[in-house]
């Protein structure tokens, strides 16, 4: 595979432009062109000579739309293709206030959560800085947004793979999607979720750029959140929750645990008493998710009323929580699912 000129910071890009003995201003004319979501070969003010060269070097298309989904509720699922051929998966919802975008960070995932479809043939590769980049960039430049006037206006880092566990491609990426001058989407709109890699959550504590922390917890108890992330047995809750509180000490910002519904595994009074216990008092949300059941795991969701019962005994018990909706089920809802779809029909 090529380079990813995407990957680059406009400050890296000036050095680029002078290694090639083109004016400094080429250089803004190309940040902004990537900005706007434009492929090198389509960058108008650019001699041809000098796209050739770059062309030589540099992927001209690193990320594009293979295939659209559209739910009956408006959210977008995206079957992104990257130079390689490798598939990642996106999903676009719309609000009142603007859109969210869920981007990918790695090709598959390590972590094997039992209910996750993402792990269902491990991890293939990291994304690129420029590469998860670039899934935003084409979805806003479809939406007909620039890098002043974005279409997309918040970003979450949930799609598959474990952000965290390409932690240097993730962070570039932050680095990049809130540079001014760029796209420029605030810190506190972009939200990266993670299944609790504690020691590089106080490495992002450290960073400087205070984007949302959720965490997937997903149990309360150690023992039985073992069962359903591996992930577990290397970090105890104990040691996540104080990952959360230095979090919260050096941005902050509020953290979000992330808890989806599984019946009999994490659902029943019980679990929501020992959340209670476990995070009452402190600056958190819940956010409650009903699985989406897949079909290689063999685990089932709770109903729409068992679901309304357990976010009620939370809020009873003090905790700040709500219902996730269930958006775009209609389309393969949670991560991974549209990727693994899509590879057995290859197969198949
Ligand atoms: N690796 C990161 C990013 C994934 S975010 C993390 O673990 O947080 C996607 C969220 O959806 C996570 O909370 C994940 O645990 C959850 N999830 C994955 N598969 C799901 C499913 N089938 N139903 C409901 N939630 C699911």
């Amino acid at each position: 595979m090529k380079e990813i000129l995407q990957d680059f910071t406009a400050a890296e890009l000036q050095a680029l432009v002078a290694e090639y003995g083109e004016p400094s201003y080429r250089a803004g004319q190309l940040y902004r062109g990537l900005m706007r979501g434009k492929r090198i070969s389509e960058i108008s003010e650019l001699s041809k000579a000098f796209k050739g060269k770059l062309l030589e070097r540099f992927e001209d298309e690193p990320v594009r739309i293979r295939e659209t989904f559209t739910s009956s509720d408006g959210t977008e699922k995206y079957l992104f293709e990257l130079a390689d051929g490798n598939i990642v998966e996106g999903v676009l919802m719309s609000y009142k206030y603007g859109r969210t975008q869920c981007v990918s960070t790695q090709v598959g995932c390590r972590m094997n959560c039992a209910f996750c479809a993402s792990g269902l043939n491990g991890l293939l590769r990291n994304l690129t800085a420029g590469e998860i980049l670039s899934q935003i960039l084409i979805v806003n430049a479809k939406f007909g947004g620039t890098a002043e006037k974005r279409a997309v206006t918040n970003v979450v880092l949930m799609g598959s793979g474990e952000p965290l566990d390409n932690y240097a491609n993730t962070v570039q990426f932050l680095r990049n999607v809130t540079a001014e001058g760029g796209i420029c989407i605030s810190a506190r709109n972009i939200s990266l979720s993670t299944c609790g890699l504690v020691p590089k959550m106080y490495e992002l504590a450290r960073e400087g750029i205070p984007v949302n922390l959720t965490v997937s917890l997903h149990s309360p108890s150690d023992e039985e959140r073992q069962r359903i992330m591996p992930v577990a047995k290397a970090y105890s809750i104990d040691e996540i929750l104080k990952a959360c509180e230095y979090y919260f000490e050096r941005t902050g910002r509020r953290y979000i645990f992330e808890y989806s519904l599984i019946a009999g595994e994490n659902s029943d009074a019980r679990h929501a008493q020992m959340l209670i216990q476990l995070l009452r008092g402190k600056p958190c949300h819940v956010n409650l998710i009903r699985l989406n059941a897949v079909k290689e795991k063999n685990l089932q969701g709770i109903t729409e009323k068992e679901a309304y019962r357990f976010l009620g005994l939370l809020e009873k018990g003090g905790l700040s929580a709500t219902l996730r909706r269930q958006i775009g089920a209609d389309i393969g809802g949670a991560c991974g699912q549209l990727r693994a779809g899509y590879l057995d029909g290859k197969n198949s």
